[in-house]
């Protein structure tokens, strides 16, 4: 039986509710986390608590949970009752219920949903994946992980349709990040680039992870915005999200990349975060 995490209790999917006065029904007025999970050890845990704090503290919505602490047990617990022993944790936090109304008030406490879905079968991308591009019509903070995702299920719906992985957003000619990970290109020089840590990118838990491993591995890496052109004349390109950690990018639009096979550093990265992983 699934079972829901909601405002302190345990209920199964039937039972669990949240009230049509939700703010984040109304007015995608809340934000969310999600971490995987790989035989019930949670994946960078300490990282994506403290992007959902900031995440919390950047809308001033107030934390329903008391501590990290707290989160771990809840969620522990809920694995356990799901019997999912791989998988994603997802955090769903409101500013709470209350009448509509675009004003809110600081005493409406925040609603809380937390769940768990098992790992997606991603194997067939591993071998790497085809990407569009299109204007990045997101809003000015997309450092925060809001759960207002519109312009983002909008292009990851259309790169589906057309047989894509993903879309690639474009703000003033330079690839930001895609609408579910982050970016990369290791350009012509051998040294990897991506668009630097700021309010147009989520700045992504695995992306950080890339960046440590490529540091230690003594690969350069630029965090610099590159462009259409830039990919054109570069020998590799990856994403990386929670998801699927790091995935080769073989095509962008209809640029092919280092002939449509994985690349050298490609393999390094995706070796070694598999290995920071899986121990
Ligand atoms: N950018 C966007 C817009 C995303 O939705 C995600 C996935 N959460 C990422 C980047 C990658 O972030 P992370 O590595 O923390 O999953």
């Amino acid at each position: 039986m699934e079972t829901y995490y909601v405002n302190g209790f345990y209920e199964t999917r039937n039972n669990a509710k949240i009230s049509v006065e939700d703010r984040g029904f109304n007015f995608s007025d809340g934000v969310y986390e999600l971490i995987s999970y790989l035989d019930e050890n949670l994946i960078f845990f300490e990282k994506h608590y403290s992007r959902l704090i900031k995440s919390l503290l950047s809308l001033k919505i107030s934390s329903p949970l008391s501590n990290k602490k707290i989160l771990k047990l809840i969620i522990k617990r809920l694995i356990k009752l799901n019997k999912i022993k791989s998988g994603y944790i997802y955090i769903q936090i409101t500013r709470g219920t209350a009448k509509r109304n675009h004003v809110y008030s600081k005493e409406t406490p925040p609603n809380l949903v937390i769940f768990c879905l098992p790992l997606r079968k991603i194997e067939e991308f591993r071998r790497g994946v085809k990407v569009r591009t299109s204007e990045d019509l997101r809003w000015g903070r997309c450092d925060i992980k809001s759960i207002s995702l519109l312009p983002n299920i909008l292009d990851k719906q259309i790169a589906f349709n057309q047989g894509y992985y993903e879309t690639w957003q474009i703000k003033d000619n330079y690839i930001t990040e895609g609408t579910t990970s982050n970016a990369f290109i290791v350009d012509k020089n051998g040294s990897i680039r991506t668009y630097p840590k700021s309010k147009h990118i989520l700045g992504g838990v695995t992306r950080d992870v890339i960046i440590q491993i490529a540091k230690k591995q003594n690969i350069k890496i630029i965090e610099k915005a590159f462009t259409l052109n830039d990919i054109k004349w570069c020998k590799e390109a990856f994403l990386t999200s929670t998801t699927v950690k790091i995935l080769p990018v073989i095509k962008v639009n209809d640029i092919k990349i280092n002939m449509m096979k994985i690349g050298e550093i490609t393999e390094i990265l995706t070796y070694n975060i598999n290995k920071k992983i899986n121990g």
